[in-house]
């Protein structure tokens, strides 16, 4: 596919995507407008994490007459924060967009951030969800849990419910990828750099088509990631629960000698039994935690790239041919090998 991409490029939207096949077609139709009115020149960058439907398909469709749409395929399923990151490290726009696929962050509000961001001088704008009032009772207050244990952990001044729609300067950008991190979580890391920021307030709206691929699992795996990248909180809870378990058996054993001296024998199995379940009980908890972090160390040092990307539609090798669904992306001469997380 030729680049048409201009030099310098303004702006770039970089969007995750795992099987959004049946939401590209009204993605496209309300993102593409809003973008060519800006009267900059831009790239979307769709990332296609290892989709298992059309999604990579119904792209090349669409970018045959939207030239600045992108597309990077990422080998496999990676992850949204994955997908995220590969996105922004290969965006090449002044400013950077991050937007998730469903339309639940309307597109609208990327022009507001564009103009507070240029108006403001800052380098970064937080879309800031006003109204999640279409998202169901269990997600709003399993995010408003997760907001607030993390404002209380990793103790930067972390905006209130800003996702993962915000505009990034190049500045910014470009200390993220140098960041070593394997799996960064961007709405902590992104305040935790203290750069100048601003907000824009904008309505969660519900999604557009297709089903959440945030399932329970997935989340509760966003909020072990943030709370391990940013504290080691839970290993000092390893420290508390042996100390206040010591000082149960130290009661304990008070409480058998003061049993021993006033005569009255107790069989002791129970207590016995108890004592030692509970101990192994908060060793083991103990052993998991250290076990978890020393997991990270391990994945740190290996130095394995988060994602591997298949194909990028910008790189202009004559052979480099769109691939559909199915079709082996290793095997196609045009593609990088292992470009990673430092790639
Ligand atoms: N996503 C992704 N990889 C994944 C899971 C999700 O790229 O493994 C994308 C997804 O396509 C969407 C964005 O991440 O663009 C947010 O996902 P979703 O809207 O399903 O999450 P929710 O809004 O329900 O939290
Ligand atoms: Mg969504």
């Amino acid at each position: 596919m030729e680049s048409v991409l201009p030099r310098t490029t303004t702006l770039s939207v970089v969007i995750p995507m795992f099987n959004e096949t049946a939401v590209i077609p009204a993605l496209v139709a309300r993102l593409r407008p809003v973008l060519d009115a800006l009267g900059v020149d831009y790239e979307v960058v769709a990332v296609d994490d290892g989709s298992r439907d059309d999604t990579v398909s119904v792209l090349f469709d669409h970018g045959r007459d939207w030239p600045q749409l992108r597309v990077l395929r990422l080998r496999r399923n990676s992850g949204h924060q994955a997908a995220l990151t590969a996105g922004l490290h290969r965006a090449v726009g002044q400013w950077v967009v991050s937007l998730d696929a469903d339309l639940q962050d309307p597109p609208e509000t990327i022009a507001e951030m564009l103009r507070v961001a240029r108006e403001d001088g800052v380098d970064v704008v937080y879309g800031v969800r006003a109204d999640r009032s279409t998202d169901t009772v269990f997600k709003r207050n399993t995010a408003r849990g997760y907001y607030w244990a993390m404002r209380r952990l990793v103790g930067v001044d972390l905006p209130a419910q800003a996702g993962d729609f915000r505009l990034l300067s190049r500045d910014v950008i470009e200390v993220l990828r140098r960041l070593p991190e394997r799996a960064p979580v961007y709405r902590l890391l992104v305040p935790s750099l203290g750069f100048p920021s601003a907000e824009v307030r904008y309505d969660r709206e519900a999604r557009a088509a297709g089903e959440t691929k945030y399932p329970l699992r997935r989340m509760v795996a966003l909020a072990w990631e943030s709370t391990a990248n940013f504290s080691a909180a839970p290993l000092r809870l390893a420290t508390w629960l042996g100390m206040s378990s010591f000082l149960l058996c130290l009661a304990l054993i008070l409480f058998g000698m003061f049993a021993h001296v006033s005569g009255t024998t107790i069989p002791g199995w129970t207590s016995m039994f108890v004592a030692v379940l509970l101990l192994s009980g908060v060793q083991l908890v103990c052993l998991g935690l250290l076990g978890e972090y020393v997991g990270r160390i391990y994945a740190t040092v290996q130095n394995r790239p988060a994602f591997h990307i298949g194909f990028d539609s910008r790189d202009e090798v004559p052979d480099a041919q769109p691939v559909a669904r199915g079709d082996d992306a290793a095997r196609t001469p045009s593609f990088d090998s292992a470009v990673g997380v430092r790639g």
